[in-house]
C-alpha cells in the first residue's frame, strides 16, 4: 500500500532543481566516510577493505586511519587504491582533547579530503585540530560522538566543524552508543550549523560494522572535489536503510519521497514537529509537510527523517528556514 503525498502540484524541472534540498547534481553516490585498515587498527589490509566496499556497490570510501597509531608510520597509498568505480579518498582520525568537568578527555575528530597535518600531535585541543584541518582544505567532522562520552558543552563553542556523526555503527556494535541525535539537535539549537553523518567506522573486528549505514551525496561527477564539496555544503543524506528519492521545498510545502517506510517525521527544536505513521500493515513512500502550520512559525531549522519496517532510519540534513526566505 502506497500512501501518496498530499501535494499534487507538478513543479517544473527548473522549480525542482532550484528547490531540491539535496542539491541539483544528477548523480547519487553512496559512500562511507569513516573506515580503518591494518594501517591503524582495522583487521584487513587496505586492498581487502576497499574490495569489500567495492563488492558491496559503494561509490566512494574515506580511509580514515588513526594518525596517532599508524602501524607502518605512514598512510595507505590512496592513489593506488582509487578506481573509477570506487573512489578511495584520503582521511584521518585525530585524537584531540577537551576538558570535561575539570578533566582532560579525548575527543575524536575526522579530517576528510586531507592527510595528517605535519605539526599535529596527539593531545592538541579540538579547536586547534579543526583549524588545522580547515587550513589544509579538509572537512572537519566531530566523530564517535556518544561513545566518546562527548557532552554538548564540549562542542558548543567550536567553530569550523562541518558535521557530526549522528550514527556510528562501531560505537553501536561495541557499546550500544551509536546514536547522537540528541547531541546534534542541541548543537543545532545553540545556533551551530552542523550536518549529520551516518558512518560504519569499519574495523572488521568482532562486532558488526560493515555496510550498516552510509551517506548519499548529490553531485554532478565522481571527482573527490565534488564529493568533498557535497559533504562540506550538506548536499547529502544519511541512512541505515531507507533511500530518500526527493527532499524538496515548493512554496510552503516540504516534501520527502522515499523507499517504503513506516514513519516519516519532521522535527525542529524541542518537542516541535509532526510524525506520520503508516496504518498497521501498510507503508509510506512520501509525505508533504505544510510549513505554514502554526507549529513551524519561528522555528530556525527543520530536519526530516524516516524509518523502515525493520527499524532502520534515514535522516536529511537540517534546512534553515531563514535561508529559504531569501
Ligand atoms: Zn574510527
Amino acid at each position: 500500500m502506497i500512501t501518496m503525498t498530499k501535494d499534487a502540484s507538478s513543479p517544473t524541472p527548473a522549480d525542482l532543481h532550484e528547490r531540491c534540498l539535496l542539491g541539483g547534481g544528477r548523480l547519487r553516490l553512496r559512500g562511507n566516510c569513516h573506515c580503518h585498515s591494518t594501517y591503524s587498527d582495522g583487521a584487513y589490509p587496505p586492498g581487502q577493505t576497499v574490495a569489500r566496499y567495492r563488492d558491496a556497490g559503494y561509490d566512494f570510501l574515506y580511509l580514515t586511519e588513526h594518525c596517532d597509531k599508524l602501524t607502518y608510520g605512514k598512510f595507505p597509498d590512496f592513489d593506488a587504491l582509487d578506481s573509477p568505480d570506487l573512489r578511495v579518498l584520503p582521511g584521518v582520525e585525530y585524537r584531540a582533547t577537551t576538558v570535561r568537568y575539570g578533566r582532560p578527555v579525548e575527543a575524536m575528530i575526522l579530517g576528510l579530503n586531507t592527510l595528517a597535518i605535519s605539526h599535529w600531535k596527539s593531545g592538541i585541543d579540538q579547536q586547534s585540530t579543526i583549524d588545522a584541518i580547515n587550513a589544509n582544505d579538509g572537512i572537519a567532522i566531530l566523530s564517535c560522538t556518544y561513545w566518546d562520552g562527548r557532552s554538548v558543552s564540549d562542542m558548543v563553542d567550536l567553530q569550523g566543524a562541518a558535521g557530526i556523526e549522528i550514527y556510528n555503527a562501531t560505537c553501536e556494535g561495541v557499546a550500544c552508543k551509536g546514536y547522537a541525535l540528541t547531541h546534534w539537535d542541541e548543537l543545532l539549537e545553540s545556533g551551530m550549523r552542523l550536518y549529520g553523518l551516518a558512518v560504519d567506522d569499519c574495523h572488521f573486528n568482532t562486532w558488526p560494522d560493515f555496510t550498516l549505514c552510509w551517506i548519499v551525496v548529490c553531485v554532478d561527477d565522481r571527482s573527490p572535489a565534488a564529493i568533498g564539496d557535497a559533504i562540506r555544503t550538506g548536499k547529502f543524506y544519511s541512512s541505515c536503510g531507507p533511500s530518500i528519492e526527493e527532499w524538496s521545498l515548493r512554496g510552503n510545502r516540504i516534501t520527502l519521497r522515499c523507499s517504503k517506510v513506516k514513519t516519516i517525521a519532521c522535527n525542529g527544536i524541542t518537542c516541535s514537529g509532526r510524525v506520520i505513521h503508516a496504518p498497521s500493515g501498510e507503508t509510506l513512500t512520501g509525505f508533504s509537510f505544510d510549513l505554514s502550520e502554526r507549529w513551524v512559525s519561528d522555528l530556525p531549522w527543520l530536519r526530516l527523517s524516516c524509518c523502515d519496517p525493520d527499524g532502520r532510519w534515514a535522516w536529511t540534513n537540517p534546512i534553515w528556514l531563514s535561508d529559504m526566505k531569501q
